[in-house]
């Protein structure tokens, strides 16, 4: 079987050796040597001024929410993981969607003006498969109307946009360590700020919002990641160069092999440093897609059709039509890509591609 994606696994020995660590010093949780050292080689290898890594991707952009949306309209993007709308419903607040670009994928900054209303608070983006969305335009709007930008960046590890970490836009920028994302710990998260006074609140916001062991700065949660999390992130941080690079040799292969003439791939935004994440196809039509999924399945290859549906058709929001978002969810799939993916195995898939829709 073929999945989409496969997680990597670092050598066992090395794992047990970050592992021992925590047995040595008996410490769990709280903020131990290990997530410590790890938040200090990820500031180093993403090039931030800081972060603070957390259990998951998820509860970052609830934390965000908490502190920036102020129960609010939110404007965000129909074209992304459910977590993002989620997180803003859970919050209370409500989601107000805008278009996606047709071929960036990321909200239409143009479609953003029109959407704003008196209870806007707040702008979460996704930058969608660690395509930035423009950010310069967003960063404009938002300090005309007085609003916060938040950037879901789950999918963003090492990406560079002007020469500049990604994570470093927006008031505030998470990302994902889950088992699935380009880096992980098999749960994990982070968020980013450049504000000082943002980052006390974000950092006590994730650990109950204690100053110290007897009093409070205010209210907060339960974010904090473990040392055992912290482990594995240690043993996989050094092959993030083999992971990308092993990841860039699948994506040329499929650049080189695949019928360009009746599919798409993603258009990765002018000055960008990409970090080949994923790699989405979107086809002419639904009808084609099922075509080649089912294709694929009888030979076990399993592609995800990422994302769909458009988080503006969830029972739990109202929404107008997003017509873009709506055809290409219809129309999209992320194919296989991983480390090991042979030869063998991508002229397989491209020729099942290929051949299904000619
Ligand atoms: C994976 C993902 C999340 C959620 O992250 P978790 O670590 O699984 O909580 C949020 N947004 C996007 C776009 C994602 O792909």
């Amino acid at each position: 079987m073929i999945n989409v994606t496969k997680t990597f696994f670092p050598p066992i020995e090395e794992y047990n050796k970050q592992i021992k660590r925590a047995w040595d010093n008996q410490w769990l949780t709280n903020r131990g040597e290990l997530v410590l050292e790890l938040e200090e080689k990820l500031k180093q290898y993403l090039t931030v001024s800081n972060i603070i890594i957390t259990t998951n991707g998820t509860i970052p952009l609830q934390i965000a929410l908490k502190l920036l949306g102020n129960n609010g309209e939110i404007i965000t993007t129909p074209f992304s993981y459910v977590a993002g709308t989620a997180a803003i419903v859970w919050q209370n607040s409500t989601p107000v969607f805008v278009d996606i670009h047709p071929e960036y994928l990321t909200i239409d900054e143009t479609k953003i003006e029109a959407a704003i209303t008196d209870k806007t608070t707040a702008i979460l983006a996704t930058h969608v498969f660690g395509n930035p969305c423009h950010v310069e335009a967003i960063e404009n709007i938002a300090q005309k109307y007085n609003l916060k930008v938040i950037y879901d960046a789950a999918h963003c590890f090492g990406v560079k946009y002007k020469e500049q970490s990604i994570f470093d836009y927006g008031d505030v920028s998470t990302c994902s360590f889950h088992a699935t994302k380009l880096f992980h710990t098999g749960e994990g998260g982070a968020m980013f700020t450049n504000d000082t006074n943002l980052r006390h609140q974000l950092f006590y916001s994730h650990n109950f919002g204690h100053n110290g062991p007897l009093a409070f700065h205010g209210l907060g949660i339960n974010a904090k990641m473990s040392e055992l999390q912290a482990a594995m992130g240690l043993a996989v941080l050094p092959y993030m160069e083999t992971i990308i690079a092993g990841r860039k040799k699948v994506i040329n292969y499929y650049n080189g092999y695949l019928d360009f003439s009746k599919l798409k791939a993603l258009k990765i935004r002018e000055n960008t440093h990409w970090n080949y994440s994923y790699y989405p196809v979107i086809f002419e039509t639904e009808v084609q897609l099922l075509k080649v999924l089912q294709q694929l399945k009888e030979y076990k290859i399993m592609p995800r059709r990422y994302f769909y549906p458009a988080l503006n058709t969830l029972h739990y929001v109202s929404s107008v039509p997003m017509p873009i978002s709506e055809s290409i969810a219809s129309r999209i799939m992320c194919l296989p890509l991983y480390v090991d993916l042979s030869e063998e195995e991508l002229k397989k898939i491209s020729q099942i591609i290929n051949t299904s829709i000619c």
